[in-house]
């Protein structure tokens, strides 16, 4: 979009030699097709800049009324947005501050000449609300129309009513008229290209999208009711916005109710969300908002760009992404700051000093609100943190900062469904978890159904096994790693039980060379064709499993991030690999392996269910092991 830049900085610096005869202040031969085309790559703005301007203006006039500089009537200050469906023309009324000549000139004529920016000058502290960062608002009019003009009376004393009329050439028309009310009126005769916006349906959307908040009353039509079978008319104003929504207000004025209640205006297909965010700034950048952290029902598809973005209360983009840190665009709710510079390319937005203060603020601010929640509301927290902890690995994973302040509220669930943090944890599992070198071993399994019988045999030894089964744990696990110093991660299936934790040196079964080979090839005949296995003797033990197999810790997580991303794929393409521990002491592998010769049923059936135990037995070798088994039985 670099393009887009460039154009605006052509006419800033166009504007620099404008004159005062007649054409608008540009010199660039033929500005609006260049607006048209270029300009904005969405056409249906116009509408939001031209309610903005006159929202602004009413604005204006209520600031000078309260300061007492100007002692008229207010009166209805209602924006209308009327649309005549077969003249297909479209007007913008309000009954603000309005201009006289020398402002048209002035403000429409000199293009970026922005009066916001002078009067925000002159009245800084009580304009806050002022729409005015668009320096070529009103111009985006000649997107949508063939002709454009504007009645307006300012609200000065004395002051004469101007007219003003533009086909889209250079050349506009200017004349004094008779108006009877204060303020402007623009009307857009809208072109054959857009008669799309000759449509009240149309129009109706999309005051909802963009001028849903604004902060002065706007209204379309009438308000209807059904009588008799049909829908009529009443004499009710049609008022499409809500002035003053949540995030404009202080937290202390707002109940839980007030929350959830916005939230389902926002979304009303969404469940309940699990914790909302004020946010509430004003030094050194204005910004205010309300985000959400909604319940995630399928896990992975999740909406990004629900996040809403206002300039003052006007609507401007869902694409929050370079504005908010990558993982927080997965929440909902609101931002509005009036210090995001809006209408430069994405790709500047990230270099911008405003937006990083912005990003980093709201990083910090999410982090706070879970400690807060975490320290205050423990049960709560952990009721809802299953659907929470995507976020918050996510944002781990992805933010150093965020992910220093997050180690003390991420919680650690075990296979009971007990939750701990990270340091609690740690006490949990101090004095029986730990190796031989002093590593602490944090033992866990991602599925409590398939790795059963390995968590069974832990905790028979005392053992704490965590539960780790979101997408993202193969990655948290090694963040965690990485945090912990001398500590590792092991799942509970990688080795047989008494091996996750080793206290001391494991002692070997004592096999020659040759032995080995043998006990190598017995098995690997045994077992099914495909992935690699490394058979070797252990003593596990004489009630332990005959037969183990399990996968290299280290291998199996690199397979796991690589199909989740995570550019690991060489280890994505690799075999599978298992290692088979033979439990020499097991009297079962003792009686096959003093009688190979006359064994190899019983070799088979021990192999299969140790495969079985794994859930790696299946097709021809699973049907094979079932007939095999009612043989046995029938002996
Ligand atoms: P911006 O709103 O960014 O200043 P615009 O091109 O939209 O840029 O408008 C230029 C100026 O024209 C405004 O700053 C304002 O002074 C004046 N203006 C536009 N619309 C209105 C209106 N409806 N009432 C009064 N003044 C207006």
């Amino acid at each position: 979009m670099e393009w887009k830049l460039r154009f605006l900085s052509d006419i800033e610096n166009a504007i620099i030699f404008y004159n005062m005869k007649g054409q608008i202040g540009v010199t660039t031969e033929n500005i609006f097709p260049v607006i048209k085309q270029f300009l904005y790559s969405d056409h249906e703005i116009f509408l939001r800049e031209l309610v903005a301007n006159a929202v602004d203006a009413s604005g204006k006039l209520k600031t000078l009324a309260s300061n007492g500089e100007w002692k008229g009537e207010l009166g209805d200050l209602k924006v209308r947005v009327e649309l005549d469906e077969k003249a297909k023309t479209l007007k913008i009324i309000d009954r603000g501050i309005g201009m006289n000549a020398e402002e048209v000139e002035k403000y429409i004529n000199q293009i970026a000449f922005s009066s916001a920016g002078e009067f925000l000058e002159k009245y800084k502290d009580q304009a806050k609300g002022i729409i005015g960062h668009f320096g070529l608002g009103f111009y985006s009019a000649f997107m949508v129309s063939s002709k454009v003009t504007i009645e307006s009376l300012s609200y000065r004393e004395g002051e004469k009513g101007v007219f003003w009329s533009c086909d889209g050439s250079p050349e506009f028309e200017m004349s004094e008229c008779v108006k009877e009310d204060r303020g402007t009126v623009v009307t857009l005769y809208l072109d054959s290209d857009s008669e799309e916006f000759a449509h009240k349906e149309r129009i109706e959307a999309l005051l909802n999208k963009y001028c849903k908040f604004m902060p002065v009353p706007v209204v379309f039509g009438k308000k209807t009711e059904w009588k008799e079978g049909k829908e009529v008319e009443t004499d009710e104003d049609n008022v499409i916005n809500n002035i003053d929504p949540i995030w404009t207000k202080a937290p202390s004025e707002l109940k839980e109710e007030d929350y959830m209640n916005f939230y389902h205006a926002l979304y009303p297909m969404e469940e309940d969300p699990m914790f909302y965010i004020h946010l509430n700034v004003d030094y050194p950048f204005t910004l205010t908002g309300i985000l959400y952290f909604p319940k995630i029902k399928e896990r992975m598809a999740i909406d990004k760009n629900k996040i809403q973005l206002y300039c003052n209360q006007m609507f401007v983009t869902e694409h929050v992404d370079n504005i908010v840190p990558d993982f927080l665009t997965l929440l909902h709710g609101v931002i509005d700051s009036p210090d995001i510079p809006l209408n430069v390319s994405r790709s500047y937005l990230q270099s911008d000093a405003n937006v990083k203060k912005i990003s980093t603020y709201i990083t910090k601010k999410v982090s706070d609100r879970l400690e807060e929640i975490f320290k205050e509301q423990r049960e709560n927290y952990e009721q809802k943190w299953d659907n929470i902890k995507l976020f918050i690995e996510y944002g781990m994973l992805s933010d150093e900062k965020f992910c220093e302040r997050a180690l003390n509220f991420a919680l650690l669930k075990d296979s009971e469904g007990k939750y701990y943090s990270i340091e609690e944890y740690k006490k949990v599992i101090e004095e029986n978890q730990k190796d031989k070198d002093g590593k602490l071993v944090f033992l866990y399994a991602t599925d409590v159904q398939n790795q059963y019988s390995s968590i069974e045999a832990a905790k028979a030894l005392g053992y704490n096994v965590l539960l780790m089964d979101c997408e993202l744990d193969s990655h948290f696990v090694g963040l965690l790693e990485q945090k912990n110093e001398n500590s590792r991660f092991a799942r509970v299936d990688s080795d047989a039980a008494v091996n996750l934790i080793p206290k001391q040196e494991e002692v070997k079964p004592e096999l020659s060379e040759d032995d080995k080979k043998a006990l190598s090839e017995l098995f690997k005949a045994a077992l099914p064709q495909g992935p690699d296995y490394n058979v070797e003797a252990a003593n596990l033990g004489e009630k332990s499993e005959a037969v183990l197999i399990s996968q290299n810790e280290w291998m199996r997580r690199m397979r796991e991030m690589s199909s989740i991303g995570g550019g690991m794929n060489f280890y994505g393409s690799m075999p599978e690999m298992y290692t088979v521990k033979v439990n020499m002491e097991n009297p079962l592998i003792q009686k096959i392996w003093g009688d190979r010769e006359n064994t190899s049923e019983l070799l088979h059936q021990v192999v299969d269910l140790a495969l079985l135990s794994k859930g790696l037995l299946k097709g021809k070798a699973l049907s094979d092991f079932i007939a095999r088994s009612e043989e046995l039985l029938k002996a």
